[in-house]
């Protein structure tokens, strides 16, 4: 690793690492291109093999012990994430301990990778769940641990051999993960982090012929892109996309509650969370109320320092994504209510911000900020806020505020979004399942199905005539 100013060009292969709270360059790494992207998938290949001939119990025991060696990590992997992605400390700790819960979780699935026995005449007839050969997992730089850990957790126990790709901006940790698989028992060649531009690296992953399935996390619009790609080898994959999750406050709610949680519920991870609630409903009655309540809780949000056990919020991974989230804010069609504060100086920091669109149809009610916004709308009627919160073309996240158990529950069915929380905005628990519906993805991580996914059924007959 070396540092340079950010001024002087790297060299063919060395890829420049910023980090957003300062803008400065801290270090390089080497980019993988199309060779050393082909040479991985082939010894992934070759793992293949022996791999899932790894007895059950061998298997589990390999991926306890390297959810032991990333839980001895966890400090190193957190203080990486918030110099390389701005993630605040206490954030970038539960990351790295989602990784080290999803591999605990994973381990017991080797043995418990049950097919079925199907009553058939003349015969036995039994299922296998077998694994699928070479997985790509494709990760973003929103949060590079858990969504990486995602894909290759429940990959490996299910006997498939993975590369992964972390994004250009945040490739630290991937690394890391992958230097600390080895040194947990895990076979060369099983598990292969390929750092690298999307264009190459992960274009490769959806057109080589070994690639049997992808598992992308990332905009709608390279999630199309892999998906048409994949069509021609039928290759299968997993797509979790965008969202635009709403936050439905009735005037039965404890308001106090909802006001509170609401600026942590769309600002966590300085907005750039694919759950964020970017769009708060609340029942007319309680409109100004709420906003009373809400303007003390947003100027409560301390922005500053990632590395400061204090802090709430970080900055923004690049100046592009402050562009973006500028343009949202800045553009017609929307008054800023009130916004917090956020240091000065080089980092790419942007204030919690709070808007009032002038309708449904402006862009920062429709379109997904990937930022500190939030903007809210009063509704009229149970009825009312299901239309609007399904007025998107996303699915994936929303909350339900309401002391009525009824309500909550009929909310619940009618919102057409994969993860939904009633008095709450937790969405992601590594036992339960995690994907969108309509433009926000394609199939379900964590939990007990995810295994599903990164295997397929098969059918066996045996006849039992003489
Ligand atoms: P993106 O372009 O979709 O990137 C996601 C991952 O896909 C990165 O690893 C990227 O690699 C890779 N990639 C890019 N082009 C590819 C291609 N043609 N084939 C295969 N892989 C490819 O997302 P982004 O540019 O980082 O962010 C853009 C917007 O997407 C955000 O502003 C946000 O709205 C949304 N987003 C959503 C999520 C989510 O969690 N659902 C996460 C991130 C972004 P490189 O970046 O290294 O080139
Ligand atoms: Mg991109």
């Amino acid at each position: 690793m070396s540092s340079s100013p950010s001024t002087r060009p790297p060299p063919h292969g060395l890829h420049e690492v910023v980090d957003p709270s300062t803008g400065a360059v801290f270090t390089s790494i080497e980019s993988a291109g199309l060779e050393e992207t082909d040479a991985a998938i082939e010894r992934a290949h070759a793992a293949y093999p022996d791999w899932r001939a790894v007895a059950p119990a061998d298997r589990a025991r390999l991926l306890r012990r390297f959810a032991a060696v990333v839980d001895a990590h966890v400090e190193e992997l957190a203080g990486l994430e918030v110099r390389n992605a701005g993630h605040t400390i206490s954030q970038a700790r539960w990351e790295a301990g989602n990784v080290r819960d999803v591999l605990d979780y994973y381990a017991g699935a080797p043995e418990r990778l049950s097919g079925r026995q199907i009553p058939v005449a003349g015969g036995v007839d039994v299922t296998f769940k077998e694994p699928l050969g070479v997985v790509g997992v494709i990760v973003p730089w929103n949060f590079p641990m858990p969504i990486a850990g995602w894909g290759l957790g429940p990959a490996l126990a299910a006997g498939n051999t993975v590369v992964l790709k972390p994004a250009e901006l945040t490739p630290l940790t991937a690394i890391r993960l992958g230097e600390l698989a080895l040194e947990a028992g895990i076979p060369g060649g099983v598990l292969s982090v390929l750092p690298g531009p999307g264009s190459v690296v992960g274009e490769r992953f959806v057109s080589h012929p070994y690639v049997r399935k992808v598992c992308f996390t990332g905009s709608t619009r390279v999630g199309q892109q892999i998906m048409r790609g994949a069509a021609e080898q039928l290759t299968r994959v997993t797509l979790e996309l965008g969202g635009k999750s709403a936050n439905i406050v009735f005037a039965d709610a404890d308001l106090d509650k909802a006001a509170a949680a609401a600026p942590m519920g769309a600002f966590d991870n300085a907005g750039q969370d694919c759950c964020a609630r970017s769009r708060i409903l609340v029942e007319r009655p309680v409109y100004d109320r709420f906003l009373e309540l809400l303007e003390p809780a947003v100027r409560a949000v301390r922005v500053g320092s990632p590395g400061d056990d204090a802090t709430d919020m970080g900055p923004l991974i690049s100046p592009g994504q402050r562009e973006q989230v500028r343009s949202f804010v800045e553009g017609d069609g929307v008054d800023v209510a009130f916004r917090g504060e956020a240091p000065g100086g080089d980092g790419f920091w942007y204030p919690p911000t709070v808007v009032l669109p002038h309708g449904s149809d402006a862009r920062v009610w429709r379109d997904e900020v990937f930022g500190p916004v939030v903007a809210v709308l009063p509704f009229d009627g149970e009825l009312e806020a299901v239309a609007m919160a399904n007025d998107s073309v996303y699915g994936l996240s929303g909350s339900i505020w309401t002391r009525d158990v009824g309500r909550a529950l009929r909310v619940s069915r009618g919102v057409e979004a994969g993860n939904l929380s009633v008095n709450s905005h937790a969405s992601v628990r590594y036992s339960t399942p995690f994907g969108g519906f309509k433009a926000s993805g394609l199939g379900r991580e964590l939990g007990p199905d995810a295994l599903d996914s990164f295997t397929d059924v098969k059918n066996v007959f045996i006849s039992t005539e003489g």
